[in-house]
């Protein structure tokens, strides 16, 4: 069954904005993305804050849309607009909007809850049961307008330039991730080093590991992951002596956190076997499948503690995110690697997909 999004309608308010806008549009239930120069532009409810995109992030998930893989036959209605990484400026604001003005720069939480569960009401909203993500389940930022409630709305700091802001999305996954698992002067073994996993090295760097080690199967990203703070890189096809090494290392005990960012079944199981007895595992990496591990060994007799890690904290990640980022202790210029105009959106996303390009930005000036 195909999930169909709603036919967008024109825009009947008064704001003295163009009508229609360029957008890419999830056309068909197949591979690619359509280029729409005359989509209607989104209107703005009273709660809405719309925003004009000025840059947009390709993510992994992004890629899922692009393929048409099972999960986004699944889960992607056909007609969205797609994409949910972006650095914006406010361009018009609901009549109820009381916290943000036309002008102004702004990013936004992409998971849109009502407010109304137990985990909203709760300072869980990043595990909202209704969530909605802007551009998986409804309309995104691949387009030069968005409308998104306030309520998602953060104001970007002056300091913080439009190409860092625009990684928000995937630097709180990271931030998210090692703030979780309690990195500061432990070791570290970060298990898949793509964009997220080399976004996680420098930040825990940041937050003060005491020793970091990374585990891919891509010698270059095994290399930038060490200039960006690892203490060593592994591939991990090559055998387990590097369990060895690390545990040699660690007091024969293995390291005290695990950070899983690649979905991998076999990283799991050499993360879960490099982690010491009592360790903690933060969980980002989503396996494709059902995964067979060993639960006996892994965690049960480990001790260990286990997190499953979704989207960013609102909005302690994004404070945290931002005070790291003002500490000048985060390098992204080596992950952030190219920018293309939107009308160029195909050789970017086989910049993207080909492994070419990491963090890859459309701009939308
Ligand atoms: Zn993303």
């Amino acid at each position: 069954m195909t999930l169909t999004a709603p036919s967008p309608t024109p825009p009947t308010d008064d704001l003295d904005l163009p009508a229609t806008m360029r957008a890419l549009v999830k056309h068909h239930a197949g591979e690619g993305l359509a280029y729409d120069d005359a989509r209607p532009r989104p209107t703005v409810g009273p709660l809405d804050v719309l925003i004009r995109v000025k840059k947009a992030g390709i993510c992994g998930t992004d890629r899922h849309i692009w393929l048409w893989d099972d999960w986004a036959a699944s889960r992607i209605p056909v007609g969205i607009v797609t994409g949910h990484e972006f650095a914006g400026v406010v361009a018009a604001v609901g009549d109820a909007v009381t916290k943000f003005e036309v002008g102004q720069r702004v990013s936004a939480e992409g998971h849109i809850t009502a407010g109304v569960d137990y985990n909203s009401r709760t300072g869980n909203a990043h595990i909202a049961r209704d969530t909605k993500i802007l551009g998986v389940d409804r309309d995104g930022i691949f387009a030069d307008y968005v409308a998104v409630p306030e309520s998602n709305v953060w104001p970007i700091h002056p300091d913080i330039p439009d190409r860092i802001a625009a990684t928000f999305d995937p630097l709180g996954n990271a931030v998210h991730t090692v703030m979780a698992a309690d990195v500061s002067a432990k070791s570290v073994l970060i298990s898949g080093v793509g964009i997220i996993g080399l976004m996680a090295v420098t930040v825990a760097r940041a937050a003060g590991a005491a020793r970091i080690y990374c585990t891919d199967i891509n010698p270059p990203r095994l290399e930038l992951a060490k200039k960006l703070g690892a203490h060593a890189a592994f591939d991990a096809r090559e055998g387990n002596d590097w369990i060895d090494t690390i545990r040699r290392e660690t007091r024969d005990e293995g390291v005290d956190v695990l950070l899983e960012m690649s979905g991998a079944p076999k990283a799991m199981d050499q993360g879960f076997h490099a982690l010491r007895n009592g360790g903690t595992a933060a969980l980002l990496g989503l396996p494709a499948r059902s995964v067979d591990f060993d639960f006996n060994a892994n965690i049960i007799f480990k001790g260990c503690t286990v997190l499953g890690i979704n989207g960013r904290r609102m909005w302690q990640t994004w404070y945290q995110m931002e005070d790291l980022l003002l500490s000048g202790k985060l390098e992204l210029d080596e992950i952030i690697t190219h920018e293309f105009p939107i009308e160029r959106y195909k050789e970017a996303f086989e910049t993207m997909i080909s492994g070419e390009g990491i963090k890859v930005l459309l701009d939308l000036e």
